[in-house]
């Protein structure tokens, strides 16, 4: 038997890198300095590995909802949007937005309790994802001025898949609303 070259394995598949996509970002506090909260929080958004080109709305202030409804007794909610460019798979992503959440000493106290810190994953480019824990986009972000205004604040052209054009859906809840504070009445916070 020859002591030949022992050949070398197949190099690894050569995984094609994931393409660069926009995920928008729904960030909500209720407790404590909830605009150092919020700041804090798209701070370390920007430091996470292969998150690039990350972009804050201005945050809006809206009515507290709870599971019977809006409670104008409740603290008011600090609302913003983050749009940020990724390479993160969305499931790795989700789970980064829970450990920021974690880290900034989010307290759940009950479901629709206040929130130091709230971060949802509202859409992922064209990804549509119904996994319970990956719903993407997020169930209700049709339904929600305090995420599509701040989110069409960044981006007037912005379409959340599945639903249309943000500024049409804002059009149609401000004018069935009234305003855009009642407009967060009458759906549930998650
Ligand atoms: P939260 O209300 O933020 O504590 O989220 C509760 C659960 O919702 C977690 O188990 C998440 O995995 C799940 N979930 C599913 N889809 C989403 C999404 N698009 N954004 C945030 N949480 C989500």
């Amino acid at each position: 038997m020859g002591r030949g070259r022992i050949p070398l394995p197949p190099p690894p598949d050569p995984r094609p890198a994931r393409e660069p996509q926009v995920a928008v970002i729904g960030l909500g506090s209720n407790e404590g300095d909830r605009g150092e909260r919020l700041r804090a929080a798209v701070e370390r958004l920007r430091r996470l590995p292969l998150v690039d080109d990350v972009r804050m709305s201005e945050p809006i202030e809206t009515v507290a909802v709870r599971t019977d409804g809006p409670d104008p007794d409740a603290p008011r909610y600090l609302n913003a949007v983050a749009l940020i460019t990724t390479r993160l798979a969305p499931a790795v992503l989700l789970g980064m937005l829970h450990a920021v959440e974690e880290e900034q000493g989010r307290v759940r106290r009950e479901r629709w309790g206040d929130r130091t810190l709230d971060l949802d994953l509202i859409a992922y480019g064209d990804f549509v994802s119904d996994d319970p824990q990956l719903t993407v986009p997020h169930p209700r972000a049709a339904e929600r001025l305090f995420v599509l205004q701040p989110w069409l604040s960044v981006d007037p052209d912005a379409v959340l898949p599945g639903a249309g054009r943000v500024d049409e859906l804002v059009r149609r809840l401000t004018n069935r609303e009234g305003s855009p504070a009642e407009a967060d009445a009458g759906e549930e916070r998650s």
